[in-house]
């Protein structure tokens, strides 16, 4: 068996807990997506949630409801992306699968689409439509081509 990976101690930090940019941002849990890229973000600059399939979960919404009204910020941005691994299967198959495997199939009802674009819009509608958050007039997304690195907005342009 190999060990489990350990973290490193860091520096400590004097930066304050509400994000300087005063942004979160809600992406997938996509292992080659880099928010702090995309964004030519540093440390401290916001906050970053991540799912699988960038979804507006209810705790996608508890987090997002806690940055805005308990650590002051005011925008949202959604980064969704092509090749995304929720796409391979339907979320209530998912279950189903995992059910057979464990003899009890778990709630992973999500609000998800086959397609990226059509499953952002249904995100940013939530969460416009979500009265836990309270700024609602400055929440963005995007589609990251995973491939070429491209991003388009959720009409695909
Ligand atoms: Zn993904």
């Amino acid at each position: 068996m190999t060990e489990p990976l350990r973290p490193h101690a860091t520096h400590p930090s004097e930066l304050d807990s509400p994000p300087a940019l005063k942004l979160a941002i809600l992406t997938c849990m996509d292992a080659r997506i880099n928010p702090w890229d995309l964004f030519h973000l540093g440390l401290g600059d916001a906050h970053v949630i991540r799912n699988a399939g960038a979804l507006a979960t209810p705790d996608v919404i508890r987090s997002l409801a806690a940055s805005q009204r308990l650590l002051e910020t005011e925008e949202i941005v959604v980064i969704a992306h092509t090749d995304c691994g929720i796409h391979q299967i339907a979320p209530t198959e998912f279950a189903k699968q995992v059910g057979e495997e464990t003899g009890e199939v778990p709630d992973w009802t999500v609000p998800a689409t086959g397609d990226p674009y059509t499953t952002l819009a249904l995100t940013l509608e939530l969460l416009r439509a979500a009265p836990e958050l309270k700024h609602r007039d400055k929440i963005s997304g995007w589609v990251l081509d995973v491939q070429s690195g491209e991003l388009s907005g959720p009409d695909g342009d």
